[in-house]
């Protein structure tokens, strides 16, 4: 193929060509960068690529084409390693994060009598793709945080509280730590349910949900149990603030009134407290001994706190 021809196709590609010599001069700079960079030819041929791009990270630039020149070999920077070298705006009538239009871009090293004189670098429009993945790690993300909280209330769900509560209780045993586990569950909720409708329990829910959040510290890890019955994982917690932790959530809960359709709902909840023994070998003997607890905590009137009695051997008293 003739040269002109090459230049031809050159000219007509949707891809940046752009050379320049050791020195970092250019020496070619085809149609699709005058259109895209709005610059002619005769406006950067002979000018050094720092001069009129200067916003190329300079030092990781002139690391890249010196590695070319030496090694011999072709390297490329993708759009997910840098978004963008050139500061070329982008074409797509989409909405993008940037303004520029996202870039692979390819380093070619070109040989004239057995030594490297030039780099030929190829500039490819990704945007569309840098678009669409964005978009699809966003959906990711999203269904990631689906899958982990509980769509009424928002907190954990239980699959993933239960998850979290593995880890703490693996954690806590192998540097022998504290961990704390509070259960709770709301006191003769089905008569609110059939007394004020089930939307009032739900309101009810959400809003103990959200007032508990608010108590507790940002390790502590808080999820739905089951219908109206939380748990909260108390990792580096002894025994006494544990419970301390479990009178302020008995005491908001009985302090706080709901207003539903012009009524003022009151409730309590019962809560069992249980710390990590020395016995225990799974975490489900945690959510046992708590739920043993709360079991207590029902059957003694409700609207209390009770401890597990088997406290002696806990890891931090
Ligand atoms: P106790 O004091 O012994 O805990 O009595 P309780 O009435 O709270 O317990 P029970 O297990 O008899 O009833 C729990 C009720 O919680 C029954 C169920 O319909 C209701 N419930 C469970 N999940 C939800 C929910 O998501 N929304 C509403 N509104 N109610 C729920
Ligand atoms: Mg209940
Ligand atoms: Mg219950």
């Amino acid at each position: 193929m003739s040269v002109s021809v090459c230049n031809l196709i050159a000219e007509q590609l949707n891809t940046g060509i752009l050379v320049v010599d050791v020195d970092f001069t250019i020496t070619e700079w085809n149609r699709y960068l005058q259109i895209h960079a709005n610059k002619s030819a005769e406006q950067v041929l002979g000018r050094v690529i720092f001069d009129v791009f200067p916003e190329l990270p300079r030092k990781w630039f002139e690391r890249k084409l010196s590695s070319v020149v030496q090694l011999r070999t072709t390297s490329f920077c993708s759009w997910e390693q840098r978004h963008h070298l050139f500061e070329l705006p982008h074409t797509r009538p989409i909405t993008t994060d940037s303004h520029f239009m996202a870039q692979n871009c390819t380093f070619l090293p070109i040989e004239n009598d057995g030594e490297i004189t030039h780099i030929c670098i190829l500039i490819e429009d990704a945007t569309d793709v840098c678009h669409y993945q964005s978009k699809l790690n966003k959906a990711l993300e999203d269904l990631a945080k689906a899958n982990k909280i509980d769509g009424l209330t928002q907190i954990f769900n239980r699959k993933h509280w239960e998850e979290c509560l593995a880890k703490e209780f693996a954690r806590a045993r192998r540097y022998q730590h504290g961990l704390a586990l509070i259960m709770f569950d709301l006191d003769h909720f089905k008569l609110l349910n059939d007394t004020y409708g089930h939307q009032c329990g739900d309101m009810v829910l959400i809003e103990t949900a959200k007032l508990i959040q608010s108590l507790l510290r940002i390790c502590d890890q808080f999820g739905r149990y089951g219908g109206e019955e939380f748990a909260v994982i108390l990792p580096e917690t002894d025994l006494i603030g544990a419970i301390d932790v479990a009178e302020r959530i008995r005491t908001s809960l009985e302090k706080l009134t709901i207003e539903y359709q012009g009524e003022q709902i009151d409730f309590s909840a019962s809560v069992g407290v249980a710390m990590m023994t020395a016995e225990d070998q799974r975490y489900e003997d945690l959510i046992s001994n708590a739920d043993i607890a709360l079991y207590q905590a029902k059957s003694s009137g409700r609207n209390k706190v009770c401890v597990t009695k088997d406290v002696v051997n806990c890891l931090a008293m």
